[in-house]
């Protein structure tokens, strides 16, 4: 996160170009750019800035079904390449990608409102990453995983804090195992899926093996109903998570669920206080604290407790807030006025109860949906703050005294998906992870991912994992009998078009 790049301009020019030949997006569906049935468009804001960045097309029951015939229809092919066959396009997928890092950053910071550098250092390399790892897996399912078989045609609907991210943590396991793809990305931030699209045509992914249907939440709902899709793969609120379990409850559809959460942020009183702080910053100031697994909850052992609030407060108003594009940012914008309403909502919600809010001094821009870093004290467990996901750069802390106090305070929520522990004493940090409800837990680190390693919850926060051989195996299913599992190799496939 500390490399230095500089705010380039070029590739914000050849974005603006992009976006320019391209004022009004279909949905793409059997290979092709497919105009919206009946839903119409809608626009896409960059959030720093409010200017108009494209007209995209609302989904509707044609699209979804366009799409899925096209995803059924792909199967059978796709399913009939060897595993080394779907890795050379998995590969050449990763390489286009790598090859158009700068071009996906801008894209992705102008669409969500995240700083450049994040985007740049984190979210591409890691999607790149994503790529290149699962074609290794494609070449090694027949072998690994001999007696299944891939699920079928995948629904995978994503949430905007990670656009093309969060595709890729679906879309390249997904292709894998051998399944075609319907993804539905969230409607403030499409842009880099539907640029994606365009790549899929440059790697010559067979046709309708990925289709990506742009539209709001009345899309996702018509792509979770739609009676040929297999599976569900869905990132989002815990809200809706609960409407698609309803609307998938017997219906024998595969389900995956990446929810919300309130992840602890545990620092025991020998902690390294300066790298907590760091930790800290990494946790609830990354991407706007718009972050599932946001270290939202900040618990600090009692004798260490104004130290470390001091130093944190100090480290607070060097943070810069403004401009994504300016690789100097630490904190860029809020995606969307819907979610910027939610977080001063909630924090008004914390006043009234009487939290002390902390928030940096220096003055917000005058335009774009920005929020400051905020810290908050003086609440209770159970109140507001401590208890509601914000999805936002706002940490609340509290205290404890003993070890068990911590691990009762960090289990205290309907949420588990993350937590971090700092201490300087392994035993300490091992001992307490141990007791964490979390589907990770990092010790002295935070926010740390990586292809290899399956990222999922507990309780509210979801079931099923993603990355690793956990989240592959996901996106399998066991064969009815042994021969079924084996790859049919059909002579008549042409290998010659694969890059
Ligand atoms: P959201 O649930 O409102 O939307 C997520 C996606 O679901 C969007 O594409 C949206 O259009 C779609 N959707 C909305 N209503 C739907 C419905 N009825 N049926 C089907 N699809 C529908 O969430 P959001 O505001 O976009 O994202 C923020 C939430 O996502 C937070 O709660 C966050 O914790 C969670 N999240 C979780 C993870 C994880 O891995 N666990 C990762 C990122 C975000």
């Amino acid at each position: 996160r500390t490399m230095d790049y500089g705010p380039a301009p070029e590739a914000n020019a050849e974005i603006l170009a992009w976006l320019a030949a391209r004022p009004r997006f279909g949905h793409f569906i059997d290979g092709e750019h497919a105009d919206p049935a009946e839903g119409g468009h809608f626009e896409v804001r960059n959030p720093a800035t409010g200017a108009l960045l494209a007209e995209v097309a609302q989904g509707s029951a044609a699209d979804i079904d366009a799409a899925v015939a096209a995803a059924k229809a792909a199967l059978a092919p796709w399913q009939a390449l060897s595993g080394h066959a779907r890795a050379r396009y998995l590969y050449a997928l990763a390489r286009l990608l790598q090859k158009r890092e700068r071009f996906f950053a801008v894209l992705e910071t102008m669409d969500n409102g995240k700083p450049i550098r994040e985007s740049r250092d984190i979210d591409i390399p890691l999607v790149v990453r994503h790529f290149y790892h699962h074609a290794g897996w494609a070449e090694l399912i027949e072998s690994e995983f001999p007696q299944h078989r891939p699920v079928g045609v995948c629904g995978q609907i994503v949430p905007w804090n990670f656009p093309l991210l969060m595709l890729a943590w679906k879309v390249a396991p997904a292709l894998a195992a051998g399944n075609t793809v319907v993804l539905k990305p969230a409607e403030f931030t499409p842009l880099s899926a539907l640029a994606f699209a365009e790549l899929c045509r440059e790697a010559g992914l067979p046709q309708g093996v990925v289709n990506i249907v742009t539209g709001d939440g009345r899309t996702g709902a018509l792509l979770v109903e739609h009676p040929d899709v297999d599976k569900i793969a869905f990132t989002g609120s815990t809200e809706v998570g609960r409407l698609i379990r309803k609307a998938t409850a017997g219906t024998g559809k595969k389900l995956g669920l990446e929810l919300g959460g309130k992840s602890p942020f545990i620092v025991f009183d020998d902690a390294d206080l300066d790298a907590a702080v760091e930790g800290v910053v990494d946790s609830i100031w990354f991407n706007q604290g718009q972050v599932c697994c946001a270290g939202s909850r900040l618990l600090v052992q009692e004798a260490v407790a104004d130290r470390l609030i001091g130093k944190l407060k100090a480290r607070m108003e060097t943070l810069r807030v403004g401009d994504p594009l300016d690789k100097s940012t630490d904190v860029g914008a809020i995606v969307d006025t819907v979610q910027l309403e939610r977080i001063r909502s909630l924090v008004e919600a914390g006043r009234a109860e009487g939290a002390v809010c902390h928030q940096l001094g220096a003055p917000l821009p005058k335009e774009g949906l920005y929020f400051p870093p905020t810290l908050v004290t003086g609440v209770g467990p159970a109140s507001t703050l401590a208890q509601e996901e914000i999805f936002g750069p706002v940490l609340v802390a509290m205290t404890f005294r003993t070890q068990a106090e911590a691990i009762e305070l960090a289990n205290n929520s309907r949420y588990g998906l993350a937590a971090s522990v700092w201490s300087e004493n392994i035993n300490v940090a091992l001992d307490a992870a141990a007791r964490l409800k979390a589907g990770v837990v990092w010790i002295n680190a935070a926010n740390l991912f990586d292809a290899a390693a399956g990222f999922g919850g507990y309780r509210e926060s979801g079931f099923g994992r993603e990355g690793g051989r956990e989240g592959l195996a996901d996106y399998l299913v066991p064969a009815a009998d042994v021969t079924e599992a084996k790859p049919v190799r059909l002579r008549s496939v042409d290998f010659s078009a694969a890059p």
